[in-house]
């Protein structure tokens, strides 16, 4: 059983855990992409596995009226495996998100998977039409250029500031450089894109911003954030109007995510112990 104190980041360890989660959330008019906990994968069969697990979940949220759809990691389905194995297992989700109904988000990881995840998504949007989408990362230095190429793909982009360890020569590792950088993407995206934009960030300032450059250009946004982190806002937003999505992750492994949360950001141990501790 996943304790209290984890509980406030992870939807449960089971589908129907994440279902409940979904529901409540919906109450609020808040989305939710799920993620089934996994990465990693050194062999092919965990990599299958949980690319069947994904297709089975995807035709039960289809089979539903809630307001989900998930989120899916290139090392979960099998990239540190082979390129073919990731790319025949994403095919066969999205394939399913198609036939259900259902949208498919691709996380992005390390700067060694960009080629073939940015490669592998342009294929798979043109083929299904959108149905999928991209997560991009700020901080790499080539994302600019990325977006150049990706501004006329079908589908849907998020922006986020990146969350791996990248070389000086790869990435901005300056904390003012990558919100330099994230606002010039997300001006990008809003002057070149009128849809298909979400805005993958806690970060007051580039919400507002979102919402001005919404209005400025004439283009519709969601926001996107972590379960567990500012949800207040969240709720807020989707109140307001703003189309809101939660990433959700749940699963068995749900250990090492709630570690990372913490790791990253120490205020999210106090906020959980609060929770617990009813203060
Ligand atoms: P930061 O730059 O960390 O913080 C800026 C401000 O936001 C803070 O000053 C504070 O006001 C507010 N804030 C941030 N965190 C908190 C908190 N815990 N509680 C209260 N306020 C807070 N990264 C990847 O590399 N690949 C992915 O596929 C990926 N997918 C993501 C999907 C979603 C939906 C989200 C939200 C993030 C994802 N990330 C991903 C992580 C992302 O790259 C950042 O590491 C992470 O979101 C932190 O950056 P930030 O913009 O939220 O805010």
């Amino acid at each position: 059983m996943i304790p209290p104190i984890a509980s406030r980041f992870v939807a449960g360890e089971t589908p129907a855990a994440a279902f409940d989660h979904v529901r409540r959330a919906n109450e609020d008019g808040v989305n939710v992409i799920l993620n089934l906990l996994g990465e990693h994968y050194h062999e092919r069969a965990p990599a299958d596995g949980d690319a069947d697990t994904y297709v089975e979940i995807l035709r039960d949220i289809g089979a539903t009226d809630l307001d989900a759809c998930v989120s899916v990691k290139p090392s979960q389905l099998g990239i540190d495996v082979g390129d073919d194995v990731f790319r025949e297992n994403l095919r066969r989700v999205v394939e399913a998100g198609d036939e259900h109904g259902v949208f498919v988000w691709c996380d992005m990881e390390d700067h060694e998977t960009t080629d073939v995840t940015l490669d592998t998504f342009e294929d798979l949007a043109r083929e299904f039409e959108g149905g999928v989408g991209l997560c991009v990362q700020a901080n790499l230095r080539r994302t600019r250029e990325d977006l150049d190429r990706l501004v006329d793909v079908p589908g849907k982009i998020r922006l986020v500031k990146g969350a791996y360890d990248e070389p000086e020569s790869i990435a901005y590792t300056d904390k003012a450089d990558v919100n330099e950088a994230y606002r010039e993407d997300l001006e990008f995206l809003f002057k070149e894109r009128d849809a298909g934009i979400a805005v993958g960030s806690h970060d007051p300032k580039m919400i507002s911003l979102a919402a001005e450059l919404s209005a400025e250009y004439d283009a519709d946004y969601e926001v996107q954030m972590l379960m567990g982190v500012r949800e207040d806002e969240q709720r807020r937003l989707a109140a307001e109007g703003v189309e809101v999505w939660q990433y959700a992750p749940y699963g068995g492994k749900w250990v090492s995510y709630f570690y990372r949360r913490v790791r990253e950001r120490k205020e999210n141990l106090l906020f959980a112990l609060r929770a617990v501790a009813g203060v």
